[in-house]
Order: C-alpha cells, then structure tokens, then sequence
C-alpha cells in the first residue's frame, strides 16, 4: 500500500475519538465528571480529553461484567457462537483498519507505516486465531478404570481485569482479549494513560459485532488509581498485565492483599543479541540486529538492546550496522517514510537521555546518535543510539532502556558469550547468530528466555506463547493455545457408575 503523507494528515485531522469510558455497553462519562488530557507525542499538543476514571467506575465495571458473566450471555455460549461475535469483530476491525492504525499513530507516536502493516493487522488476525481455535480444542478424559467416568474440563475464570502498556495499544488489547474472550470470560480494560483511544473504539466495535453488553468494559485513567483498584478488587478472578516489572510485582501484593487472584505477568527485557564466531551473512545480521532495537523506537520488551558479538566479527559488523542505521528516519509518525516517531512522553524521553548520558559517563563509547532531535517540532524524539564498548557492568547493559539505544559487548568463548547474554535478572527474548547446527542448537537450550530465534530476531506468530522466564514475566504466555489455559480453571468431574 503506497500512502502519500498529505492524504494521511488530512485522514488523520478528520478522527473522531472516543472518550468517556464504556461500561455495560455504553459510553458514559467517569462518575466523577473528571477528564485528562491525551497529549500527542509528536508535537507535545494536546489531542483531547479523556475521561479519568476513579475507583467507583472500577467497582461499576466490575458489577456489569459480573453481572453478564453470571446471566450466561457468553460464558455459556458454545464455542462456535463465540467464534462467530470475534470473528464479527475481526471483520470490522479490518474494515476500520486505517482508522485503528490512525489512532495508535496519534496517541503513541508509533509510526504509521507500522501501525498498517504491523500492529492494526496483527490484531485482526489475533482475534481470528483465538476465534477460529476455541471450537477446535477436545476436553479430556481421564485414565481411570471401568467403574468411574473422570473428565478434565476447562472453565472460564469469570472477570478478568487487563491492564495494558502504551508501545503496542491495540495490538496488546488483542493479545489479551483474544483469549479471554474466546474462552468466555467477562472482562474490565484497563487501556496506559496515555494511549485508550484506539481502544474504546474497539470496544464500540465489539458491541456493533454483538458482544453483549457488560462483557467488555473500558475503563481509561490513571494506573495507580484504577490499575490498582482493579487488582485489589475482591470480585476480580485474574489480572492480566503487560508492563514493567516494577508495577507487575506490585499486582502481585494486591492479589495477596485482596482475593488470591490468579496474576498473569508479561514484564520488561534486556534481551541478547548473541553473534557467535561462525555467523553467516553480516549484512543480514546487521539489518536485523539494528531492527531489533530500533523498531518501535525501542519501546519493546523483546527489543534486543544488548548486542553480544564475537570479537572477531565486531568491528565488521558494527560498521555495517552504521551504514544501515541510516534508513532509521526519524520523523513525524504521520509520515509513511517515518521509522522512529518520538518517545511516548516527555518524562520517558528524559529517562532514556539519563541512560545515555550514563553510558557516557561510565566510559562506554558512543558511536551513533546520542542525544535528542526535532526539538523544534514540540515532539519527545531521540536519535537512534549506537555505544560500543560497552562493560557487563554498566548501567546501559543491565537496565531496560526502553528506547533506541544499542549496547554492544564482545566476547572471545562461546561460553563467555552465552554466560554474558544470561547475566540478567529478565529472560524475555534473545537471538542467536550461528551457521553451526549443533552449536546453535546448543545456545538455543543454554539462553534462559521465553523465546529464543536463531539466525533472525522474531518473536513468534499468532500460534506461539510469547512470554519471559526470570523477572520478564510471572506464569504470562500471550498468544497461542497456552493463553487460552491461563484465562481457564481446570475442573475434574468424577462421577462413579452404578
Ligand atoms: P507501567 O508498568 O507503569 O505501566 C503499564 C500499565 O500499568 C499502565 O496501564 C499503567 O497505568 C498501569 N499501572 C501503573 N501503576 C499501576 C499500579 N500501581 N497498579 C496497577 N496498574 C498500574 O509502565 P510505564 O508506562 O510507567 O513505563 C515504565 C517502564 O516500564 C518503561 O520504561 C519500560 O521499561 C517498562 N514497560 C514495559 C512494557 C512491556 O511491554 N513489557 C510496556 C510498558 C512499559 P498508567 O496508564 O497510569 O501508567
């Protein structure tokens, strides 16, 4: 799809946006009448205000997808009557696909190019999947002996609070919708502060696909009030979150606190890059590993923010990875040419220049980038960020950045190497670069993350679980059947034969 910039801005002026919360099937304002501003992070200017919900709208949400989920008007819908409403809903969020891409563009600053091709289609096909996968799963019997029937059923959890990050709004949203929904549970949003536009629309299109009313809720506003009150909620069954691992062990002490709800945690990464000595083609590693970290403008868990490189290969490579770094225009997210929009806000934008100034202080040597651009524009935008020399120990190879900056580190033994990729407390992603089957096969087993590539930086498809060992996660696995057993009770129905 070729777009021009100009046809995209006038798109783009003509948005209507969503902005009162939506409870038990309707839009309404926050009880308190209270509204925050959206703010654009491409420009700093405001987009529009937004309802700010308290915990009042929380226990109101709670109530109507209590309510809903106990009348049975989806959780004891069949399996293929599910299927036919989320499909419904993938249909009509691919027919409305520029406009949910549009929305995430303005909100999260996430170029538009991306937001067509990766995030707004990505989460049509999220919802196909958990669709199209829910009549398909065969409940269990167990092995026992003549007298006794034993099986093995799965149940709905009942309500569920989400609670979402701002680097992927819509497609997050799918990623934990799709499964919830599908298997039939009810279900309150918490969408990041910054970015609920793209989705209340959603959930308006899910009423037009024929959700009833109180199975999704959207309640926007701030995380320390209504993230919270939502996790400490004594009639939430499960929290699901993506976020930083700070706020997913806080969840943890609100489920202790409250009702024992069962808490599913997607967190941070400082994810390896490991090039081994015998990798194959540079030119290719150098796309992806500079790929890796700059998409997204590096707000990613599964950004590759540690290049572990043999020596042998590092100046080589990293002279490739200059030269290709340059196709990483930054620019207004509105622009189709665009590959780095701005930081998703102006505290954030200061949090990864304090990183990059550390690793100029603790000796690190900067070689691409390295400070903040466009200023003029209003807008929170960082260069792409390259340091070589980069030590183990430095702040820069241990703490999630969550922007465009590269810490590259060598190594002389494949062992070294793979014992510098797993020093970290996360275990999220991590690649490996080897044209040796038996040695990639190897690091593929010793690297402790959730999902490991080989010979590319990938973090999966819709039928792979995506999510981190260590501190990257806590019984989390988005997409794939595996979501689907996290959303579910298991149940044993043992009955004894006369
Ligand atoms: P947070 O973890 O604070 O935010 C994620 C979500 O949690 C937001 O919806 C937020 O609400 C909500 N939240 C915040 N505090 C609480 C709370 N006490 N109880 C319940 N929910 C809460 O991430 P930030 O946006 O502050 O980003 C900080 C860092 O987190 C990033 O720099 C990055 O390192 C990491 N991060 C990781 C993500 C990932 O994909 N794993 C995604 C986003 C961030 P609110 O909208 O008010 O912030």
């Amino acid at each position: 799809m070729k777009l021009a910039y100009s046809d995209v801005k006038k798109t783009a002026a003509k948005l209507k946006f969503r902005t009162q919360a939506f409870i038990d099937g309707k839009f309404v304002n926050a009880a308190a009448g209270k509204t925050y501003t959206s703010i654009n992070p491409a420009t700093g200017q405001p987009i529009t205000q937004i309802a700010a919900c308290d915990s009042t709208d929380v226990d109101l949400a709670v109530k109507a997808a209590r309510r809903a989920f106990e009348r049975g008007v989806w959780s004891k819908r069949s399996p293929a009557e599910r299927k036919h409403v989320l499909l419904k809903l993938a249909d009509l969020l691919e027919k409305h696909l520029e406009e949910i891409a549009l929305l995430d563009c303005l909100d999260a600053g996430k170029p538009i190019t991306d937001c067509l091709t990766i995030d707004a289609p990505d989460t049509v096909h999220c919802f196909r999947w958990h669709a199209e996968a829910v009549d398909k799963e065969y409940e269990k019997m167990a092995p026992t002996g003549p007298g006794n029937v034993a099986m093995i059923v799965r149940e709905p959890l009942g309500v569920i609070g989400a609670i979402l990050p701002w680097n992927f709004p819509v497609q997050m949203g799918a990623w934990k919708l799709g499964p919830i929904l599908a298997t039939g549970n009810s279900v309150v949003v918490k969408p990041a502060r910054q970015t609920s536009l793209s989705l209340l629309r959603l959930a308006e299109l899910a009423a037009e696909a024929g959700l009833p009313e109180g199975v999704l809720n959207v309640i926007p506003g701030s995380g320390s009030i209504i993230g919270a009150a939502l996790c400490k909620h004594m009639d939430v069954d499960a929290a699901a979150f993506t976020g930083s691992t700070e706020v997913g062990r806080e969840l943890l002490n609100y489920s202790a606190q409250s009702n024992l709800k069962r808490i599913v945690l997607e967190l941070g990464g400082k994810n390896p890059q490991l090039v081994l000595e015998d990798a194959g083609d540079l030119d290719d590693i150098a796309r992806q590993a500079v790929n890796c970290v700059f998409w997204n403008m590096g707000e990613n868990c599964s950004s590759g923010s540690r290049l572990i490189v043999h020596r042998k290969l590092k100046d080589k490579l990293l002279a490739k990875m200059l030269e290709v770094s340059q196709e990483w225009i930054v620019g207004d997210p509105l622009d189709p040419a665009t590959k780095v929009g701005p930081m998703i806000e102006e505290s954030h934008l200061n949090t990864v220049l304090g990183y990059i100034e550390s690793g100029k202080r603790e000796g690190a040597k900067l070689v691409l980038g390295g400070g903040r651009t466009l200023q003029k524009t209003g807008g929170f935008f960082v260069s792409p960020t390259i340091f070589d020399e980069v030590k183990p120990a430095m702040k820069i190879a241990r703490e999630e950045i969550f922007g465009p900056v590269l810490s590259v580190l060598t190594f002389d033994q494949e062992e070294d190497g793979i014992a510098m990729a797993n020093d970290t407390c996360y275990g999220l992603t991590a690649s490996v670069y080897t044209q040796d089957l038996s040695r990639a096969h190897r690091a593929a087993r010793a690297l402790r993350a959730g999902t490991v590539s080989v010979n590319c930086f990938s973090e999966g498809d819709a039928t792979t679980p995506f999510g981190g060992f260590k501190q990257s996660g806590f019984y989390g696995r988005d997409k794939s059947i595996f979501a689907h057993y996290q959303y579910t009770e298991l149940k044993t129905i043992w009955m004894q034969l006369a």
